[in-house]
């Protein structure tokens, strides 16, 4: 499958979840076998040579869950506040209105490790930046991050850059 065949997958619905937002859907790309596989097999050629995957939660968890298995590493589970049932830390993040938070058990990494980030969509990199900033917190090296989505107007990928993020996306 070529990635133009990948894009056709994903579904636009206008106005969700509020008025003026074009919403790319994944979960018609996650319905067709072939184009889930394919799309893996892309991410996880992207971060090859990394030692542990982590992925955000919820879409984050269906890529880089199944990138993980396919190279053989460790999934890290970067979760929404309140989820984690272990001691977590945690980063608080701007959202387009009031505040998120992503935590994680700080003991899934060990010091140095070179942890890439995967996750469906990249916009405007809030949630990457966040995830970058914990899991650095919790010692991991970060300096690559792939989405099944880049949408390059919103600046995310430049602003990963400038935290020396290297940012790869399946399409835009
Ligand atoms: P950012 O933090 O880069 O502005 O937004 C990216 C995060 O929001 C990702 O975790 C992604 O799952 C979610 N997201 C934002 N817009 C969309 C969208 O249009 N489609 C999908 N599938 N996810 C989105």
């Amino acid at each position: 499958m070529t990635p133009a065949d990948l894009k056709a997958l994903v579904r636009t619905i206008p106005d969700f979840p509020k008025k003026g937002i074009q919403f790319r859907d994944i979960t018609t790309l996650l319905g067709n076998g072939r184009g889930f596989a394919a799309s893996v097999e892309w991410l996880a050629d992207e971060v090859r040579g990394a030692e542990a995957i982590a992925g955000m939660e919820a879409r984050g968890f269906i890529f880089g869950a199944a990138v993980s298995a396919r190279l053989g590493l460790p999934f890290l589970p970067i979760r929404k506040s309140g989820k984690l049932p272990c001691q977590v830390i945690g980063v608080d993040y701007e959202l387009e209105y009031g505040l998120d938070r992503l935590e994680m058990d700080p003991q899934s990494v060990s010091d140095g490790q070179q942890v890439a980030i995967v996750d469906d969509l990249l916009a405007t990199g809030g949630t990457a930046l966040a995830a970058t900033a914990l899991l650095r917190k919790a010692g991991a090296r970060v300096s690559r991050a792939a989405f099944v989505i880049g949408l390059p107007d919103l600046g995310g990928s430049k602003r990963l850059a400038d935290e020396a993020v290297d940012v790869r996306a399946l399409m835009e």
